[in-house]
């Protein structure tokens, strides 16, 4: 594709853009969110190419998986500031309208870091032909159950091997290798892999998937998918690259997942051409995501907001939140999945051995769960009782999507 500046966008496009713009500004005064969504969707209508034209002369990274795509996305644009200015879509709008009205905003840059729901990454391969696609991880979201999850890795299969551009996959994940080893071009970053469930089953073969305890590898017992050997890895607080060099990482996200998260992002901004001792100081920017991550102090006690969406989520929270009392608060509402039997998934016992309190509207559903697994808790009855009966110091707070945003609202009623 030839280099095409801005000025150059055909008139459609640049008709549709500067209103995808001016919508997303209305959007705003008007208290309704950042507007992207509704910008991008208008645009969409008049140049139903839009996407297209304004990634085009960027150089675009996709960043798709089920969790972690936000945090990653964020980390990646930091990475790449070393090279030029980044367009991102870094409020998570993650469809095609997003990323146009993402684009749209940002005006000329060089390069490009979009966040891309599952669902659409091949529809945005083919709309902005990027170079570099990092695949996370694919796991169950609310009801989806494992056969969805083959599927998902099937579509992105077909989606890589039909474009050029380099892949950067986990190889930890026998789903994402499974769908990435497709692709022509493949860097595997050891990302981890905690939630097992929805990997037992080749997706090539239908044969077991093997994982020989205590040695992070994985194979199919009846064809040659396996564990590929990862050029990238996490190495207590640092970074390795591919010729073994360690990189220190300071960041502000709490977890391994997080430190995976950032491995993934140094080889993202290493395929364009970034040099990784000088892009993962930068890594150290980027604090809380949309909410997630934040440390909120009130009442001497330092409040730390977990969001964990689905089952893998839920380990992966387990993992980041620190030995303190921790609340747990559930809902069931449409944008959580209105069934909580996914409860039954997920291995609580890392509570073991610490204060628990329950919250929210499926507070009950937990609590049955917990008892399963005989780990003490209190109930309270809203997040004000919970910052009330633990002692000042710190409180760890793992949520699904609407508890989360529940206790956001809450805290900043109470601030
Ligand atoms: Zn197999």
């Amino acid at each position: 594709m030839t280099d095409q500046s801005r000025a150059e966008l055909p008139l459609r496009a640049k008709v549709a853009s500067s209103l995808s713009k001016t919508a997303a500004a209305l959007s705003r005064a008007a208290g309704r969110g950042d507007g992207s969504v509704i910008g991008g969707w208008l645009g969409m209508k008049i140049d139903p190419d839009l996407l297209r034209h304004l990634a085009a002369g960027r150089r675009v990274a996709l960043v798709s998986g089920t969790n972690g795509k936000t945090t990653t996305t964020r980390l990646t644009t930091a990475a790449m500031g070393v090279l030029g200015d980044v367009a991102t879509n870094s409020l998570g709008a993650n469809m095609p309208t997003g990323h146009a009205s993402a684009l749209a905003r940002a005006g000329h840059t060089p390069y490009a870091v979009l966040e891309v729901d599952e669902h659409y990454l091949r529809q945005v391969i083919e709309a902005t032909s990027p170079g570099v696609i990092a695949l996370l991880n694919l796991s169950r979201d609310q009801l989806d159950r494992a056969k969805e999850v083959a599927m998902m890795a099937g579509l992105w299969r077909e989606a890589v091997r039909d474009h050029d551009a380099h892949i950067v996959a986990n190889a930890d994940d026998p789903m994402v290798v499974w769908a990435a080893r497709a692709a022509a071009h493949v860097v595997w970053v050891a990302s981890g892999q905690r939630w097992h469930e929805d990997s037992w089953v080749c997706p090539e073969c239908g044969s077991h998937i093997e994982r020989p305890p205590g040695t992070g590898d994985w194979y199919c017992t009846g064809c040659d998918l396996r564990r590929p050997t990862p050029q990238w890895s996490v190495d207590g607080d640092a970074v390795v690259d591919p010729s073994g060099v360690r990189h220190p990482v300071a960041l502000q996200l709490p977890g391994r997942i997080n430190r995976a998260n950032a491995a993934t992002a140094l080889a993202v901004a290493a395929e364009f051409g970034a040099d990784p001792a000088q892009a993962a100081p930068r890594l150290a920017q980027v604090a809380s995501v949309a909410g997630r991550y934040a440390t909120v102090h009130k009442d001497g006690r330092t409040i730390r907001l977990l969001l964990a969406k689905n089952p893998a989520g839920w380990l992966e929270a387990f993992d980041m939140a620190e030995a303190a009392p921790t609340l747990l608060s559930i809902n069931a509402r449409d944008p959580d999945g209105l069934d909580t039997s996914w409860l039954y998934d997920v291995d609580f016992s890392p509570l073991h051995g610490r204060r628990v309190l329950i919250t929210g509207d499926r507070a009950m559903d937990l609590a049955v769960r917990l008892e399963v697994n005989e780990i003490e808790f209190e109930h309270v009855t809203s997040f004000a009782k919970a910052l009330a009966a633990v002692p000042p110091g710190r409180l760890e707070v793992i949520a699904n999507y609407t508890a989360f945003q529940d206790i956001r609202a809450e805290l900043n009623r109470v601030n």
